[in-house]
């Protein structure tokens, strides 16, 4: 299943009929007095006793199409959002030596730098831009695939880590590159794109097979697999929730392949995730200029 967040935070389920998308409510699931923002976690976390409503709501027919919605952040609000640094070799390589990123530095990886935290609030839809806060500095599009947890996991190992998994999104590390701490550089507001619906770990499959691309202008930027992912979702899970209880709704960012690049104000990118959508989003600077 489809799930979105859409106009005034309500929660819906996308499907398909007669080749158009239509959105159906299932903010009625959740209960009434669940904060807006809060809505999505509320669905994840009684998503055993919910999903069989929700599959009836969503094949009853009915909604409104697509188009007529403004889909927002599929988690507008999740509690904490880790991300795992240089999980792919092919980007170590990039960003250190004589023509990388940081020129001479040495990069190392995940097995070295393990995770780091960016700030829950940097995460937007769809419906927002990318806003870019300085001017002369360089910010890079990080393409990756984003894991939401379906379930608190504390101290799970990987063979039994992607029953923790409700979904994924494609998700965007938006970041300033620099000499700041990396938390600072990933949180700027409007940091974390993420949508254009959370895909349900059961129409993924295998997360660790799949293809990546990121576009900006139509330039094709970024193609790689999941497959090269050093450490993949389950031992990520592994490693995360051995000192960090997950709880549902939150978010894991994997980490981006080889091919970051800068984005400037007017730049339309799209990332696409093998079987979990395309997410398109428009870059501009922070008064909204371009
Ligand atoms: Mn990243």
């Amino acid at each position: 299943m489809r799930i979105c967040t859409f106009d005034d935070l309500r929660v819906g389920v996308i499907s398909e009929a007669d080749g158009a998308d239509r959105v159906s409510d299932l903010t009625g699931l959740v209960p009434a007095g669940t904060r807006p923002d809060q809505r999505v976690t509320a669905l994840i976390s009684s998503w055993p006793e919910l999903e069989p409503q929700a599959r009836a709501i969503a094949a009853a027919g009915g909604g409104v199409p697509l188009r007529d919605v403004t889909l927002r952040s599929p988690q507008p609000a999740p509690r904490t959002v880790l991300a795992a640094p240089v999980n792919y070799r092919r980007h170590q390589a990039e960003m250190g030596g004589a023509e990388g990123v940081y020129v001479n530095q040495e990069i190392k990886t995940i097995e070295t730098y393990a995770g780091f935290v960016k700030a829950s609030g940097s995460v937007v839809g769809p419906d927002e831009p990318i806003r870019l806060p300085l001017t002369g500095r360089r910010f890079d599009h990080e393409a990756e695939l984003g894991v939401v947890i379906g379930r608190r996991a504390h101290r799970v190992g990987r063979q039994d880590a992607l029953d923790y998994v409700f979904g994924y999104v494609p998700l965007i590390d938006v970041t300033m590159r620099g000499q700041e701490d990396r938390s600072f550089r990933k949180s700027f507001d409007t940091f974390t794109p993420i949508g254009p619906a959370i895909v349900t770990a059961d129409e993924v499959g295998n997360p660790d097979d799949l293809d990546v691309r990121l576009t900006v202008n139509g330039e094709l930027r970024q193609h790689a697999t999941t497959a090269d992912l050093i450490y993949g979702v389950a031992r990520l899970i592994e490693l995360y929730s051995s000192a960090i209880t997950l709880q549902p709704g939150d978010l894991i960012a994997t980490g981006t392949p080889e091919g970051v690049g800068p984005i400037e104000p007017g730049d339309t990118v799209v990332l696409s995730v093998e079987r979990v959508g395309a997410l398109t989003m428009q870059v501009s600077s922070v008064d909204g200029s371009a």
